[in-house]
């Protein structure tokens, strides 16, 4: 994978779905260390802007940058192997192989042998309180311990940037406070940058260090969380939504 020294930017994105723009004009930069939340109303454009950024949809204008390498126009899968994972906001497990099957696949995609896949995959699941879960298939989790193992996947392809779409969407409180922890000692820890999509603002006020607001598919405030809570465009979107 990539340095992990470059930063990821997206400029002047534009994405359109039959005629509709999606997203007009957003740019966004994540580097290394930091923790950015993504938020914005319902249909804002924050899932369109992570698959823009994955190559997961196309680009109608604009374009995404790794440093000064060009990622707009690449398949998703090359996209991946620069060292970008994400998770979905529907989680996408493979419910008839193990726990530790799960984890091992996202090393595997990224080219490590299978000794090291396996010894990376259980690493990460004790990390994420799942070593005793490892061999009960995948379709047998609770939701909450399937989004653990999503995100697990995610780190054992070691990327440099780590793009979650609602980690903690179904969760309850205490795995919610648990997932806290572990996501914000993962910039520190691994020197990856983070960009994180939630609707559980208390989980993002306390999360991220910087937040990007959508609305309409136009960016309408970024800055420092304590900041972005009193910008009237914010309070605006939020309650006209
Ligand atoms: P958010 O994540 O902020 O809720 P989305 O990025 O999912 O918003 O959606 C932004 C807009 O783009 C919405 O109007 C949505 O209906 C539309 N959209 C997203 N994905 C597609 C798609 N694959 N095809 C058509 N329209 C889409």
């Amino acid at each position: 994978s990539a340095s992990k020294e470059v930063s990821l930017k997206a400029i002047d994105v534009a994405v359109e779905f039959s005629g509709l723009r999606a997203l007009d004009g957003v740019s966004l930069t994540l580097s290394p260390g930091e923790i950015v939340g993504l938020i914005g109303p319902n249909g804002s454009g924050k899932t369109t802007l992570i698959n823009a950024i994955t190559g997961q949809v196309p680009l109608a204008g604009g374009r995404v940058l790794l440093g000064d390498r060009q990622l707009s126009g690449l398949a998703p899968r090359d996209i991946a192997l620069l060292g970008l994972s994400r998770s979905f906001q529907i989680v996408r497990l493979f419910n008839n192989m193990t726990v530790v099957e799960n984890v091992e696949a996202g090393a595997l995609a990224h080219g490590h042998g299978l000794r090291e896949a396996r010894a990376r995959a259980e690493a990460l699941l004790d990390e994420f309180g799942l070593g005793a879960r490892a061999d009960d298939l995948g379709g047998n989790l609770s939701y909450g311990d399937k989004r653990r193992v999503e995100i697990a996947r995610a780190l054992a392809a070691d990327p440099s940037f780590l793009m979650l779409d609602e980690p903690a969407a179904g969760m309850n409180e205490a795995e919610t406070e648990t997932l806290l922890h572990k996501l914000s000692a993962l910039p520190k820890d691994r020197g990856l940058g983070l960009l994180i999509i939630d609707h559980d603002m208390g989980l993002i006020m306390r999360l991220c260090d910087r937040l990007h607001v959508l609305a309409f598919g136009r960016t309408i405030a970024e800055g420092k969380a304590a900041d972005i809570r009193n910008d009237p465009a914010v309070i605006e979107a939020y309650l006209g939504s």
